[in-house]
């Protein structure tokens, strides 16, 4: 079938998006108290906008959230007149491709005419992500109603690509929207919706009772938690492969995605493209996104809204801020997907238009290069990441990746996010933070790397279970760490020290604060750079722990840090899972989470390594990357700073970030000697022994220089 991989996705070859640089998401949500909302909207005034802006693809509602298609459907209430064929007439007669949204979740006039529709808990309380919505369970016979729409859709137009909103995909955890054991946890953000656990829709329970062989546990253990999300995902798998199998059918050219496709806990997987919300200003946190989805193989959007507060916001954010987000992603070889909404009278944001125009027309070198670009990492930031098999590991481990993404890229440290099958020539290092879930065969291929000389870095409950999620007793990478595992410690959280003359001896002496429960282990031969000093229990005055955390004592103290040489390569193991809190890198005012455990974590990095490949005294606001360019280099410099909320944003192209100086080494990238930036200029550069030293322009946003 028109060369699709195993997994039925289409190559990258044969997918346009893969070329796809300016893109939009176009809401349009027609309530019904607007009856003659999409009477002015005229497909020719605003294909021709788009086309003069330089957009390439739009992603466009043809069915909102109110349950509303654009087009033609004898399922459902449509629009009175047919929006979308027009409207796709217009685009492509204008070079634009036209990706079909659908809101697939959400659909208010279906679940308004049918409540038994919904996901509801068990006291029969309806699920609300998003006040007034409800969710829609995909196990209801809402899916044949919603795949009819999807075939009327499918087969009457022709559309370029199918785009599922509102998918509850992943187990629940910090990067869903709702938290099994948490409800403190991360509100305001996320990643992917989650799988309901249970939900107890009159559909579920019958069909739950009819598999299983039994009624649906209302007030599940974790055995029944897992059964659940696997009949719950099923119940997904459904719907999914019946839309895409209808698209295939009909468009085989066309592409295919959903909101969450390939993000870490994506457990089906089967997007023609890796699709992930990833807003400002966690801009830390979308080249996360562009990294993972880069390590996935496939072409991929990071979306983000074109609103200052939201989607939904009329209030469009500033050029400068968009093109940072565009170029965020565009590094590592992402679409960045700006939100824009259309307004009910069908007009427009020009302004907000004319701003995106901008920032294409400032971003194209990215463009330009898209095909011939990759990466030029020096290690390895592996994910073992099991989300079907083992799904309530993939947040931690997620949030394991994060940090070190986090420490690394603020530590200018050139590197990959992905998972071990591939070609490891590249890495000098990997780093396998609290990968809890791992193969027998992704142990074989670490033991083989420290073997052949490379560097591991491995931290907290890494190899502690299998990859089905199931416990061993023992890590499975203990023997290659020189550790035994002990158990667990029973504490919240510990101070770290680090010892005197260990790690370069910046870091001894200071009290690390590690928020997370140390492991037990025993170190065998292993060297000790750093303990771990558990705080004092017991009965404290009200007044000590109402202030922060109770003193450490000196009485119990554990190994936390420890290293030695194995094979011709070397390995450290941390105890402990390295992670930034509810705090998230990269945004001023909400804490400093993690700022000396990712200190350390450079640290570790840095001595695993010796000397990194790019050496810079940019700012840790900068992110600096070395990438692969024909014959030669390029190197991305991305002030994040522009971006945060509490600065004045500057205007597009004024320079704000200067001296900063690069060194290069050429004994590794060969013998580099010339550096010039996009407009050709020459940039300039001095050789010193091993090193090529570049003096970077002063710049705004972005800078791109290309070394050879
Ligand atoms: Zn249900």
């Amino acid at each position: 079938m028109n060369g699709s991989d195993a997994t039925g996705s289409l190559p990258p070859e044969t997918n346009w998006f893969s070329t796809a640089t300016n893109v939009t998401h176009e809401i349009f949500l027609s309530p019904p108290w607007l009856p003659d909302r999409t009477q002015a909207f005229d497909p020719e005034p605003y294909a021709d906008a788009l086309a003069r802006a330089g957009v390439q693809a739009v992603e466009f509602y043809c069915k909102d959230h109110n349950g509303l298609c654009y087009y033609r459907t004898a399922h459902g209430p449509s629009s009175k007149r047919d929006l979308v064929g027009p409207l796709i007439e217009a685009l492509h007669a204008r070079g634009i491709k036209f990706f079909a949204y659908v809101s697939a979740g959400y659909d208010a006039f279906a679940l308004a005419r049918h409540p038994d529709w919904r996901v509801v808990d068990r006291e029969g309380r309806p699920r609300v992500v998003a006040p007034p919505l409800e969710l829609v369970c995909f196990r209801s016979p809402y899916r044949e109603y919603l795949l009819h729409q999807i075939k009327e859709l499918v087969e009457g137009y022709p559309i370029d690509g199918l785009w599922l909103d509102i998918i509850p995909l992943a187990w629940p955890g910090p990067h869903t929207d709702s938290h099994l054991n948490d409800p403190d946890a991360e509100s305001d953000f996320f990643m992917v919706h989650d799988v309901p656990l249970p939900c107890a829709c009159s559909s579920c329970l019958e069909q739950f009772a009819l598999e299983q062989d039994r009624p649906l546990p209302l007030e599940p253990t974790p055995d029944d938690q897992y059964d659940i999300f696997q009949f719950g995902v099923r119940g997904v798998s459904r719907l999914l492969h019946g839309a895409r199998d209808l698209l295939r059918r009909a468009r085989p050219d066309a592409i295919y995605t959903y909101n969450g496709s390939g993000c870490p806990g994506d457990p089906i997987d089967i997007g023609d493209i890796v699709s992930i919300e990833a807003h400002a200003p966690e801009y830390v946190f979308q080249s996360f996104a562009a990294r993972w989805a880069r390590g996935h193989g496939r072409s991929m959007e990071i979306l983000t809204p074109g609103g200052l507060d939201g989607w939904m916001t009329p209030q469009a954010k500033p050029a400068a801020l968009m093109q940072l987000e565009a170029a965020v992603a565009g590094v590592h070889g992402a679409t960045a997907v700006v939100g824009r909404v259309i307004g009910s009278d069908g007009s427009w944001d020009q302004a907000h238009l004319d701003d995106l125009s901008a920032v294409y027309g400032a971003e194209r070198s990215l463009a330009d290069s898209r095909r011939e670009s990759t990466s030029c990492p020096e290690v390895l930031v592996a994910s073992t990441i099991h989300a079907a098999s083992a799904p309530a590991s993939w947040s931690p481990m997620a949030k394991g990746l994060e940090f070190w993404h986090a420490a690394l890229l603020q530590g200018h440290i050139q590197y990959d996010i992905g998972n071990l099958e591939r070609d490891l020539a590249d890495y000098r290092l990997i780093v396998l933070p609290d990968q809890r879930a791992m193969s027998a065969a992704e142990v074989a291929i670490v033991e083989r790397f420290v073997e052949d000389g490379g560097s591991c870095i491995v931290t907290g409950q890494t190899s502690l279970y299998w990859e089905d999620g199931s416990a061993r007793a023992d890590f499975a990478l203990g023997k290659m760490l020189g550790v035994r595992y002990l158990g667990r410690s029973g504490v919240p959280f510990a101070y770290l020290t680090v010892r005197e003359g260990a790690l370069g001896g910046e870091l001894a002496g200071r009290r690390l604060i590690i928020d997370r429960e140390p492991l037990l282990f025993d170190p065998l031969d292993n060297e000790t750079l750093a303990v771990a000093n558990v705080p004092v229990f017991g009965p404290i005055d009200p007044y000590i722990i109402a202030w922060g955390y109770p003193e450490p004592t000196e009485r119990r103290t554990q190994p936390l840090i420890v290293g030695h040489g194995t094979g011709r390569g070397s390995t450290t193991y941390v105890g402990v899972a390295f992670d930034e809190g509810p705090q998230r890198p990269g945004s001023p005012g909400r804490g400093f989470g993690g700022a000396w455990l990712r200190r350390l974590a450079i640290t570790l990095t840095v001595s695993a390594l010796g000397e990194p490949l790019l050496v810079t005294n940019a700012g840790a606001a900068v992110e600096v990357v070395l990438g692969r360019h024909r014959s030669g280099f390029t190197i991305d410099l991305l002030d994040h700073a522009v971006g945060w909320p509490d600065r004045l944003l500057p205007e597009l192209g004024q320079g704000t970030v200067g001296d900063i100086r690069l060194r290069l080494d050429r004994d590794r990238l060969g013998l580099v000697s010339r550096a010039r930036g996009v407009t050709g200029a020459t940039v300039p550069t001095t050789v010193e022994g091993h090193w090529l030293d570049v003096a970077v322009p002063a710049f705004n946003v972005h800078a791109r220089l290309f070394i050879d």
